[in-house]
């Protein structure tokens, strides 16, 4: 038992230290973007960030009493031509297709995540109403474990090799920071294939016209394909969801463990496409 508790503070350690580098990445791109003002921007998303390290470290903990071993998943029976069809392949086309098809199967998962069923347990990500690359961290358990159970199941049902979908982790991991820094950043002509923190920040507006759309992680392509990308203008209007999805921590966590969450409004579809 010691043992055990020794490993997990030493996850939490070990994540709270990745989170250095990333830390003064950000700090310094605020700093060039707003100038003395990001101090007062950094005041203000305080709280949201302290909740969102909070989750992190209870998803850490409770990822290593219930869900240490992920490894079944490689169990999964694979048509032997898909692998070889990788194996056949250079490894950075490998890692560049695996990223792309993982972003194809997180652009439907979070289409997924937006309906009845599923979008109890993803309100807590949205319910950060002063974003940060930080709300990157902040998902339910439940969320974790449908993301991970998802992507990498049918990733590896594709064939695709282990280290590539180590890289396509890696990639998302870090450009998901990006996408949720408080950059008003655009990428002019380059939107229409990747997701720029301003498209990923209309995902979260708070206005009827904004929900369900954006839902891709690296490639807008997806949400232009399927009528789903919308990026009117630099987004400064409020984020977050105007209803309550259990207040703090504690209440969100059980926000989905209550039958009522399933019958409440959630975001409705909302499929116009709107170019910049
Ligand atoms: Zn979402
Ligand atoms: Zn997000």
């Amino acid at each position: 038992m010691t043992d055990e508790l020794f490993s997990i503070l030493a996850s939490i350690v070990t994540a709270l230290q990745s989170l250095s580098l990333p830390t003064v990445l950000f700090c310094l791109l605020a700093y060039l973007v707003k100038g003395k003002s990001a101090l007062t921007a950094f005041r203000t998303c305080l709280p949201n960030s302290i909740f969102n390290i909070s989750i992190m470290c209870f998803n850490l903990v409770l990822i290593s009493f219930t869900f240490t071993n992920l490894g079944w998943l490689y169990s999964i029976n694979v048509v032997e031509a898909f692998s070889q069809f990788w194996e056949s392949l250079p490894e950075w086309l490998v890692i560049l297709s695996a990223v792309f098809c993982g972003d194809f199967i997180g652009y439907w998962r979070h289409r997924l995540e937006h309906s009845r069923m599923l979008w109890p347990s993803h309100a807590m990500h949205h319910s950060d109403t002063n974003m940060s690359w930080l709300t990157l961290q902040r998902f339910h358990p439940f969320n974790r474990v449908t993301t991970t159970i998802i992507d990498a199941g049918l990733l590896i049902s594709l064939g695709f090799p282990p280290y590539s979908l180590v890289a396509n982790s890696l990639v998302r991991h870090y450009y998901g920071y990006f996408i949720h820094a408080d950059l008003p950043w655009n990428y002019g002509a380059w939107n229409k294939v990747f997701v720029s923190p301003v498209m990923h920040q209309w995902h979260h507006a708070n206005e009827p016209a904004a929900y369900n759309t954006n839902f891709a992680t690296v490639f807008s392509v997806f949400d232009r394909a399927f009528g789903t990308y919308r990026v009117p203008s630099l987004c400064n209007i409020p984020l977050g969801i105007s209803y309550n999805v259990g207040g703090n921590i504690f209440g969100q966590l059980l926000y989905p463990l209550k039958l009522s969450s399933y019958f409440k409004k959630f975001k409705k579809t909302q499929t116009k496409s709107i170019d910049t």
